[in-house]
């Protein structure tokens, strides 16, 4: 990883080609749609809503193209070599870094043709483990946006990745005592968000979820009955991105405009 980045947090799922994001906070206050009476829980994606996660992927997956440079055939993209990789082992690994890291060894290898030396994996290896030591950066403003929205509702963090490493980000983060309720999950998907509506013993229409991810934190939720709120992070993971998915929620600056939002329910 890069030293003294902007970013300064933890890692978290994985992270294949990191895209730009259509812009965050274009959404005037003034064309934000009513919102809606009587949300009693407010669901809280983590991974680039709470603290940086993607950016540090994108580091990680800048220094896998350096360290693979050697063996790399001229004009092989090695990123969206890894990407692909890592999109086709989601299913067996998972979210979270401990994938993405066989993930770059199984592409060095494979880029290779299995010439890659054993020093070189071995940096490999170094990354990830970097990558899961990294502390958490909460993103500005997080901490008092949560302590806004926690007086007068009641909070779950709702988060996927290695079970291990996202407990270890919430209990550094210092936010764990906002949260009525940890749910670290294997997929963010309708199922998923049923039964953790049911364990909140809440409506679909008195919940609403914020992050920064569309596919994953808006659309299995909306599809529920239930509300959501997407707050846009400066890149989003190509496994995210949603192809016109614009329309039918709103698009915050901040999580700090969630509070605003919500108490402005009438
Ligand atoms: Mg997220």
């Amino acid at each position: 990883m890069q030293p003294g980045g902007r970013r300064a947090g933890d890692p978290g799922r994985r992270g294949p080609g990191p895209l730009p994001v259509q812009g965050v906070g274009l959404t005037a206050p003034e064309a934000l749609p009513p919102a809606p009476a009587g949300i009693e829980v407010v669901g809280v994606d983590a991974d680039d809503t709470l603290w940086h996660n993607e950016t540090y992927f994108a580091e990680a997956a800048a220094t896998f193209a350096e360290i693979l440079a050697p063996w790399a055939p001229d004009g092989e993209d090695v990123r969206a070599r890894n990407d692909a990789t890592e999109r086709r082992n989601l299913e067996l690994f998972g979210y979270g870094i401990k994938g993405f890291t066989l993930s770059m060894i199984e592409t060095a290898v494979e880029v290779s043709d299995g010439q890659v030396s054993g020093e070189a994996v071995g940096r490999l290896l170094e990354l990830g483990r970097e990558m899961l030591a990294h502390p958490v950066d909460l993103l500005d403003g997080v901490a008092d946006a949560l302590a806004r929205l926690a007086e007068r509702h009641r909070l779950v963090l709702v988060t996927k990745g290695d079970l291990i490493h996202q407990e270890q980000k919430i209990a550094r983060s210092g936010l764990v005592e906002l949260f009525e309720r940890i749910e670290v999950v294997s997929e963010k998907d309708e199922a998923t968000y049923a039964a953790v509506i049911d364990r909140m013993s809440v409506a679909p229409e008195r919940f609403c979820m914020v992050g920064n991810s569309v596919r994953s934190d808006v659309l299995p939720v909306l599809a529920l009955g239930g509300h959501a709120v997407q707050v846009p992070y400066e890149i989003t993971w190509s496994h995210e991105q949603v192809p016109e998915a614009d329309g039918g929620f709103p698009v915050l600056g901040s999580l700090g405009e969630l509070a605003d939002w919500l108490a402005s329910a009438r």
